[in-house]
């Protein structure tokens, strides 16, 4: 889960990294009530999952009340490659000496942490590394080791930070490296991290990806899934506990278990075709469950034709078939769907369904077969 700067650095803060202090804001009129509660100067910044923001206008200066208000009608719905603004951040602006660059992540071949860091920060760290790739130090940590305030002193040395800095740089790296174990991200990244010209080192930007195979141990995390997905469908999709990613093609996808559906994107672009999701409805493919898929692949205008592909081996087919039928009754669907139904219990599956089968609800004996007919039904006229 990608966190927005805001986000981020309320985990920093949590570690005791300094940042800002600052607000959020989702109307002027929040962004107003947020700046009379700080003291001027500040920073009105654009909250979206990527980067550039400063380059791109998302992020303004403000002196008064009314460049405040100013910044915010302005950035409030920009558009900044591709991410509609739909949250500001606003805070108290540091007066910058230095920019540098810190972050860790994992380096997954060689099994240990690796850490970058630059006194060329505020750029992004891959134009850095083209253009002067001696500039960023990195470090390798072994998990097993952790980092010391001795060697985190000594890696601001050897990366030549300016000496006024390099004390309380040391100190927020090792925050930085708690905040990345202890706080389970895949990823953590500070740029810029700055010198202000009166002396402070905190953190101006925040770059958090955390890893959510750790949910169940960070219930703090769980007031930032509502704003983690921006996807309409993926919101529905997560609402009803289904396993959906979004893609942009025209051929709806439900199947249980993940390797199966990675399988059947593949059959899908084999037989010409591009699909309109992932979905792995899993091992239980009941009535309510297929209901829940039904209604989120039926929801994506997008989508033209809907394949069910199941292969039933806890599962049993006849199940899935009683799920599907319950499921036509319960959702209007406007697309085809062809079914693809094997494994355990198969015949018996396919017999229940014999009654129902239609223009509108076909079954094919094989997943290539049944692929092909639904990307076919995706290329056709829509009726009406
Ligand atoms: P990004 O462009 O999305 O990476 O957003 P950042 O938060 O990194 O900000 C981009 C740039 O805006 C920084 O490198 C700074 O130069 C500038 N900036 C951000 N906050 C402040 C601030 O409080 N004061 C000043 N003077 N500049 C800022
Ligand atoms: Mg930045």
């Amino acid at each position: 889960m990608d966190l927005f700067e805001y986000q981020g650095k309320q985990y920093f803060a949590r570690y005791g990294i300094p940042v800002s202090p600052g607000g959020e804001a989702e109307t002027v009129d929040q962004a107003m009530t947020v700046a009379e509660g700080l003291e001027f100067p500040l920073v009105v910044k654009a909250q979206v999952r990527v980067g550039g923001r400063g380059k791109a206008g998302g992020i303004q200066l403000a002196d008064t009340l009314d460049e405040v208000r100013t910044h915010a009608t302005n950035i409030l719905g920009m558009d900044i490659k591709g991410h509609t603004v739909h949250r500001l951040w606003i805070e108290r602006s540091s007066d910058i000496a230095k920019e540098y660059y810190v972050s860790f992540t994992l380096d997954r071949p060689n099994k240990v942490y690796i850490g970058m860091l630059s006194k060329e920060g505020g750029v992004e760290i891959e134009t850095v590394a083209e253009e002067n790739p001696d500039a960023i130090i990195k470090l390798s940590i072994n998990p097993l080791d952790g980092l010391s305030l001795e060697t985190a002193a000594k890696w601001v040395a050897d990366a030549d930070l300016d000496e006024e800095a390099r004390e309380q740089a040391a100190a927020l790296i090792v925050k930085l490296y708690t905040c990345y174990v202890e706080g389970d991200c895949d990823l953590a990244e500070i740029n810029p991290l700055i010198l202000t010209t009166d002396g402070v080192v905190r953190a101006l930007d925040a770059k958090v990806t955390l890893d959510v195979n750790a949910t169940y141990r960070h219930p703090e995390w769980e007031v930032w899934s509502a704003t983690d997905t921006e996807d309409e469908r993926e919101a529905m999709a997560k609402e009803k506990g289904l396993n959906y990613i979004g893609l942009d093609g025209s051929v709806g996808i439900i199947a249980n278990g993940a390797g199966l559906a990675m399988s059947t994107l593949d059959v899908v672009q084999q037989a010409g075709g591009t699909a309109a999701n992932f979905l792995d409805i899993g091992g239980g493919a009941n009535a309510d469950l297929m209901t829940a898929a039904m209604e989120v692949v039926n929801a994506d205008p997008a989508v033209r034709s809907i394949f069910v592909n199941i292969f039933g081996g806890i599962t049993r087919v006849d199940e899935v078939a009683k799920g599907i039928i319950e499921a036509l009754r319960r959702v209007d669907i406007t697309s085809p769907i062809v079914l693809r139904l094997d494994g355990t219990n198969a015949v018996e599956g396919r017999a229940l369904l014999e009654p129902h089968l239609n223009a509108q609800l076909i079954s094919e004996p094989t997943m290539l077969a049944a692929a092909r007919r639904a990307v076919d039904l995706a290329a056709a006229p829509k009726e009406g």
